[in-house]
């Protein structure tokens, strides 16, 4: 017997919602909340090699198209919480449109995502890593569970805020 079996081997919170409940309708929220004013932003152009995702239209941006980089948090401004923080998101230079669609773009869905799930107070209440395939199930899994108020969704490599989900 080893001292170190008492050790956990994670220091994660552990989930705090129900699981194993039928998962629900979901809803996409790009940009939840507003964009900073964009005084010298950083300019590049999409290329064959680099298509970042735009985080208003939800699309990949095709080859010539240009987009903005900036920071962004996207927790509602008025609140008051220890996970707010900014990270980096294209969106395209020109309005290109707010995505309204009742599902994600196919290529949206490709990429390793974290999806976090926060309460009303905009306290965390799960999280998990996913496989974009899986976001729905995962996403609306935690959504089941009525304590859960949305869902914030990370590219997970580069930590850019990808969408808010919400129950439908
Ligand atoms: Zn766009």
């Amino acid at each position: 017997m080893s001292a170190f079996n008492n050790i956990p081997e994670s220091t994660e919170a552990p989930n705090q919602l129900i699981t194993n409940l039928l998962p629900v309708p979901l809803k996409y929220i790009p940009l939840p909340a507003p964009l900073p004013s964009l005084n010298t932003p950083i300019t590049i152009v999409a290329s064959d090699g680099m298509r970042p995702p735009c985080r208003r239209c939800l699309l990949d941006a095709s080859p010539g198209e240009e987009l903005h980089l900036i920071a962004y948090d996207p927790f509602p401004v008025d609140s008051v919480t220890p996970y707010r923080g900014t990270g980096p998101i294209f969106i395209h230079a020109y309005d290109c449109g707010l995505f309204d669609g009742d599902v994600l773009p196919e290529r949206q869905l490709r990429r390793q995502m974290s999806i976090r799930a926060y309460d009303q107070s905009h306290m965390l209440m799960a999280a998990e890593t996913v496989d974009g395939t899986e976001l729905e199930k995962v996403a609306g899994g935690m959504l089941a569970d009525e304590k859960a108020r949305y869902v914030n969704v990370h590219n997970s490599k580069p930590g850019c805020f990808a969408v808010r989900i919400e129950r439908a």
